[in-house]
């Protein structure tokens, strides 16, 4: 993929993954959320669970971002598209599915593995 192709749709990416965590961050408006899970605990099972996932889902938006920011510095770095582990090329299909990725199939897997 070109880099200059590849810088785009990373540095889109960024901006709809920053967007969505604003979106998330509000809380969709509600800000009287908190206040009644202390004022209802025995109903407070389905809004802990809603606050959890809303935490997860931030977490994942944020390594999301830290992705696509370290994809954007091997673009600076002219070493985007290569492989972090064994620097093999990754094949196009595999950088149009998903632009920030850091290694190859074989290599995500064996680091997948380990944690
Ligand atoms: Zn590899």
């Amino acid at each position: 993929m070109e880099a200059a192709v590849a810088r785009g749709r990373l540095e889109q990416m960024l901006a709809e993954l920053e967007e969505s965590a604003r979106v998330l961050q509000r809380g969709g408006g509600d800000s009287g959320e908190l206040t009644s899970i202390d004022q209802h605990p025995a109903d407070s099972g389905t809004n802990l669970a809603d606050a959890d996932r809303e935490e997860a889902s931030i977490e994942i938006l944020h390594a999301q971002q830290e992705r696509v920011q370290e994809a954007l510095a091997r673009v600076d770095a002219g070493t985007y598209g290569r492989c972090v582990d064994c620097g093999s090329e990754l094949p196009d299909e595999r950088l149009e599915a998903r632009p920030e990725a850091a290694r190859c199939v074989n290599c995500q897997q064996r680091a997948e593995a380990v944690r």
